[in-house]
């Protein structure tokens, strides 16, 4: 049984269940006050640090607007994420385009609604921004390899290598447009915290030899996102990470740091939300099979795909949970007729013997990337609703 005080205290839980009770299943609980809690201990562990929320992990509009008012700014990937962010009255000034692929008449928008930095990794995506863009600040992703530790990776497909940055950022100011600075991303659920030391160096590396070499100062670090929320596995306090982290850039880059920038997603509104599901069905593949499985009204398809490889173990609390009450292994699965949609098979769960059908499942820190990535309508089945528990009047 999950210790669910670990991830959500006993007045929200009890807020949770009075104001899910009746909602039809599968659907998202979020809890607006947690996300003002992680922003306001987040700005306190890093007061140097510019922070743009990362709206792709959870786009709903009460979370975006409450941010913009704590003096957030965003991370945007696309034209649907930046026309909902404009239409909520945020500045353009408050944007970055942080994806590195798009199209140029994306770029084209992005500028023409007042967008002007932008966020790159190869020369063809550059020139279409010193095209579509023009004098725009340029920052270049680097790619880093010892992202194995993150839980899940966003290596490989971003970032170049340094020496290539290097040239791009020589061919943004040739272009006329300002280099501005470094991003990298250390991978999402990054529990080692020296992975950002490494990434760091780089960073330094590039300011030190562009400028010696070519005169370009650069002034802006991107460290992107990264930092944890709470899942069954162990992770160091976001503490840990801003004295470790603040540590490395003294290191290189003494009391004089560059503007900073974090990207937060998953640490700000991981823990904010709690997914609700019914059991569908509990069956044995035979009479004398050890392992019950246990099918739900949600899955891999409508707000769980981040248990892909088994990568996110969320911790799961049923309404069958009571002191001392038995349990047994099983095996976790979704409602849709694609054998992929397997939650937990490898790693056993440990659900109460007495669970039965049409009793509910609750998934602990679901307010990360679970809403916005489910299906439209695999199977039949609408995609997972979103509710917001707003916060709680101030006495
Ligand atoms: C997804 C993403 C983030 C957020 O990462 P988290 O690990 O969820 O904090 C930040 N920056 C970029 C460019 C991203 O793609």
């Amino acid at each position: 049984m999950v210790n669910r005080e670990e991830y959500v205290s006993e007045e929200d839980w009890q807020r949770f269940l009075e104001f899910s009770r009746d909602l039809e299943t599968p659907c998202i609980v979020v809890n607006l006050q947690t996300i003002r809690n992680n922003f306001t201990r987040l700005k306190g562990f890093f007061p140097y640090a510019d922070i743009y929320y990362a709206v792709k992990a959870n786009p709903e509009t009460e979370i975006v607007s409450m941010l913009a008012d704590m003096g957030s700014n965003f991370d945007i990937a696309s034209r649907p994420e930046l026309d909902m962010v404009l239409s909520l009255g945020i500045a353009p000034e408050r944007i970055s385009y942080g994806n590195t692929i798009k199209k140029a008449r994306d770029i084209a928008c992005f500028y023409e609604r007042g967008v002007r930095m932008f966020a790159t990794d190869s020369k063809e995506d550059l020139k279409n921004i010193a095209q579509n863009a023009p004098g725009s600040r340029i920052y270049v992703r680097i790619l880093l390899e010892s992202s194995t530790s993150a839980d899940w990776p966003l290596s490989r497909k971003f970032g170049c290598h340094p020496d290539m940055a290097y040239d791009l950022l020589i061919m943004a100011r040739d272009t006329g447009l300002t280099p501005y600075g470094i991003s990298f991303h250390v991978g999402s659920q990054q529990r080692d915290i020296g992975v950002w030391d490494d990434a760091i160096a780089k960073t330094k590396y590039l300011f030190s030899s562009l400028e010696e070499d070519e005169g370009i100062r650069l002034s802006m670090i991107n460290m992107g996102g990264g930092f944890p929320a709470s899942y069954t596995q162990p992770t160091n306090d976001l503490g840990e990470y801003a004295a470790e982290i603040k540590r490395y850039l003294i290191d290189d880059f003494g009391d004089d740091l560059p503007k900073i920038i974090l990207e937060p997603g998953r640490s700000l509104v991981g823990n904010s939300g709690i997914l609700a599901s019914e059991v569908v069905l509990i069956s044995r593949k035979n009479n004398t099979a050890l392992n019950r499985w246990v099918y739900l009204d949600t899955g891999k398809f409508n707000g769980l795909i981040e248990t892909m490889d088994e990568s996110i173990k969320y911790p799961i609390v049923t309404s069958k949970d009571a002191p001392g009450a038995r349990e047994a292994e099983v095996i976790i699965a979704g409602p849709t007729c694609d054998s992929m949609d397997i939650l937990y098979e490898n790693y056993k769960y440990r659900l109460p013997v007495d669970l039965r059908i049409g009793d509910r499942l609750y998934f602990l820190s679901t307010g990360a990337y679970t809403g916005s990535y489910a299906s439209v309508s695999f199977n039949g089945f609408t995609p997972i609703k979103t509710y917001i528990m707003k916060e709680k009047p101030a006495l």
